[in-house]
């Protein structure tokens, strides 16, 4: 058998296994991806709004700065569909909407004096030089109040690190919220802040990748429950496979493979609403909450993507909580009214402009990436590679280091077996 005739069974079929078997087969291996749901894409699957058009189920945009999404879609011949769009982003304090898009904007803003503006300004441009090495054992909390002093972590960033990481706001490491500082730096032009997302969604990359892969390689609606180790492989529904990548949260994993010494980490679970409006709600795609209401984000997409006739202004709220939250136990039209209820405090007329509603839940939305942590192995053995939206660290997960992380592990296995 040369090396490459390994047969390779991959757990997920989110963008990370999709793409860790997209760089295999184009290698010459043999893969098999299994995905529990019926379609492919994981945190970026979608579905229908209306006729022919697709949409997250969870919002999703990449920035400018995520080179490794960028150079998939130019390998898969589909980047003239990524287009760059001028993203609008506000904040909502004491009931008002305040612009925050350029310095000017922010000058303005009135719940911080002048003293506050000028730490902020300094720390957002000084922060994203700190190594990994120098932050890692402090947290989030510690560092900008100590680089941006209380009044602005009071104003802004607890309510923003609330609404993410909600009980485990002042854990949260300093690597995470620096990190992100450096990614968000070169995603402007002109002083604006430039997203990038497809025509068609983010379904035409989950397309190309399943056409690459190639249909009979794919199992969709097949939740691996058991992996057994057995002689020199891994046995799934009685076929033996060489080698075993998992792309699933580690507790997920260790259930499924029984034994292992993987650590656990903590994740988040996410709620997201999609509602369908008659009119515009804001004039913002993004608005950051820091109003104290159960959900950080109002992420209105129409005002991102302006091209696309969706029939309804959409609006997705951002809800990250703990998985034990009752909200997950509510049934969907629940969550309808309890959401509209705290939208209405902003906007008290929401019935008659409401058109429609989806509401989507997952259990695994965001590692809970605590003072301390250290990036996990993916290489347990030869013939075990592990990943997951925590081994993105010290970059917050995303399409761009999933991506990274599935070809990662493509390059690994490629070098060890050629
Ligand atoms: C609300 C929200 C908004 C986001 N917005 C953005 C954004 O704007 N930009 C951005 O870059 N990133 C964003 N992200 C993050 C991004 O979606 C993820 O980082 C990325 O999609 C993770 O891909 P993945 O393949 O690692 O994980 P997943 O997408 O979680 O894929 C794992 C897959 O494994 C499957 N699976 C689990 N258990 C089993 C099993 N036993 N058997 C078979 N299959 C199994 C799951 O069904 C899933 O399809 C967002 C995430 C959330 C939650």
């Amino acid at each position: 058998m040369t090396k490459r005739n390994k047969s390779i069974a991959i757990i997920g079929g989110g963008i990370c296994g999709l793409s860790s078997a997209y760089y295999l087969t184009k290698a010459g291996f043999k893969v098999s991806v299994f995905e529990k749901n019926k379609s492919l894409g994981g945190l970026l699957s979608t579905f229908s709004p209306c006729k022919k058009i697709k949409l997250e189920k969870f919002y999703h945009h990449i920035f400018l700065s995520d080179k490794e999404a960028i150079n998939l879609f130019k390998e898969l011949e589909i980047e003239s569909n990524l287009i760059p769009r001028q993203s609008k982003v506000g904040f909502l304090k004491d009931g008002k909407f305040y612009d925050f898009n350029k310095s000017i904007d922010f000058l303005s803003l009135p719940f911080l004096n002048l003293g506050s503006k000028i730490r902020f300004a300094f720390a957002g441009i000084s922060l994203k030089f700190l190594p990994e090495i120098l932050i890692r054992n402090l947290t989030a909390k510690k560092i900008l109040i100590y680089a941006m002093g209380k009044k602005n972590y009071r104003v802004i960033w607890e309510p923003l690190l609330k609404g993410k990481f909600g009980r485990f706001k002042s854990d949260i490491s300093a690597a995470w919220i620096v990190y992100r500082f450096k990614k968000r730096s070169g995603t402007r032009k002109n002083g604006r802040e430039i997203l990038l997302y497809p025509t068609a969604s983010f379904q035409i990359l989950i397309d190309a990748l399943g056409k690459k892969i190639g249909k009979k390689n794919i199992f969709t609606g097949f939740p691996i429950k058991k992996i057994e180790e057995k002689d020199d492989g891994y046995i799934i529904n009685n076929k033996k496979y060489d080698i075993l990548i998992s792309t699933v949260a580690e507790t997920d994993f260790k259930e499924i493979f029984g034994k292992s010494n993987i650590k656990d980490i903590e994740y988040l679970g996410a709620i997201c609403p999609v509602f369908f409006f008659k009119k515009p709600l804001t004039k913002y795609y993004w608005t950051n909450v820091l109003d104290g209401l159960p959900f950080s984000g109002i992420i209105e997409h129409t005002n991102l993507i302006k091209n696309v006739n969706y029939k309804s202004s959409i609006v997705y709220l951002s809800h990250y909580l703990q998985k034990s939250d009752p909200l997950f136990k509510m049934n969907d039209n629940d969550l309808e009214s309890y959401y509209l209820s705290h939208l209405k405090k902003i906007f008290p007329k929401i019935n008659k402009n409401l058109k429609g509603f989806k509401i989507y839940r997952v259990s695994n939305a965001q590692p809970i990436i605590k003072k301390g942590f250290k990036k996990p192995p993916i290489t347990v053995n030869n013939k075990l590679y592990v990943t997951s939206m925590a081994h993105t660290y010290p970059f917050d997960r995303g399409i761009n280091y999933a991506v990274r992380e599935g070809k990662n592990i493509a390059t690994k296995i490629i070098k060890a077996h050629s």
